[in-house]
């Protein structure tokens, strides 16, 4: 385990912070604090040079002309891919995950080159915007280590546009509730970089997916924490998306099949 201080990096939140992920940072920042392990926490600006030393760097979601706008200062500084090439963590949500694909599209529908950093691209396609609580089966991810269980992912979706993994492409986990990527999949993981459609903010919701992310820096014999008051959350908010699932998705699905 390392004893440095772990570097939390959040990127643009005044682009990417509309849904609130900018709490993904201080859920990662308070775990580390509850296990004596010291971090700091760094917000960089869109007029910002991105840092390259952190060890885990927070993308947020964001509205259509935020999010084009964030991945032509991402691409043009390029910082964040000199990271991942030192072996970085990225944890991208929504839009973030968008821009670190091949392309997504604008407001306009045009294509927007992304950071070719997961591999996938995003599409506009003639359904409902989707939205409503996302909820995957079991869901494991792989460390340096060996897999680590992170049990259902559970968050709110909010997004036009669908992702199409490539080919071979791992997801973070299959949807049992909820559209996530759009093929059944949820999110993608490609070694470090993690991406998802999992508001909530995702790491407050899924506390074992923020110790898989701290894991990747100071490795897997993380301490325990008492998690009881929001596993209770979760299993409230796992009961709340399947009771959803009932009522207004099957309308929304009828409405699908009458189009
Ligand atoms: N603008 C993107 C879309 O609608 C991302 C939205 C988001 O980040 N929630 O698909």
């Amino acid at each position: 385990m390392t004893t440095s201080t772990v570097r939390i990096v959040s990127l643009f939140p005044e682009l990417l912070g509309t849904y609130g992920d900018g709490g993904n940072a201080a859920v990662l920042a308070r775990r580390l604090q509850w296990r004596d392990i010291a971090h700091d926490h760094v917000t960089v600006d869109a007029t910002d040079a991105i840092p390259t030393t952190g060890d885990i760097y927070l993308v947020g979601g964001g509205e259509d002309g935020p999010q084009t706008e964030a991945s032509r200062r991402l691409l043009a500084d390029g910082g964040l891919h000199r990271a991942v090439e030192r072996g970085a963590v990225v944890f991208a949500v929504c839009a973030g995950m968008q821009i670190l694909g091949h392309r997504f599209p604008d407001g306009a529908g045009r294509d927007q080159p992304g950071l070719g950093l997961l591999d996938c691209v995003t599409i506009r396609v003639d359904r409902p915007r989707a939205v409503g609580e996302l909820l995957t089966t079991d869901a494991t991810i792989a460390l340096d280590g060996g897999t680590m269980p992170l049990g259902s992912l559970t968050g709110f979706e909010n997004h036009a546009g669908r992702t199409v993994p490539g080919e071979g492409v791992r997801p973070l986990g299959a949807v049992a509730v909820g559209e996530g990527n759009g093929d059944g999949s949820e999110g993608i993981v490609a070694g470090r970089v993690i991406g998802t459609y999992l508001h909530g903010p995702a790491l407050a919701r899924n506390p074992a997916l923020a110790d898989a992310l701290l894991s990747f820096v100071v490795g897997d014999d993380l301490a325990p924490l008492d998690d009881t008051e929001v596993d209770a959350l979760r299993a409230d908010r796992i009961r709340a998306a399947r009771a959803h699932e009932l009522a207004p998705r099957r309308s929304w699905r009828d409405r699908l099949r009458r189009t």
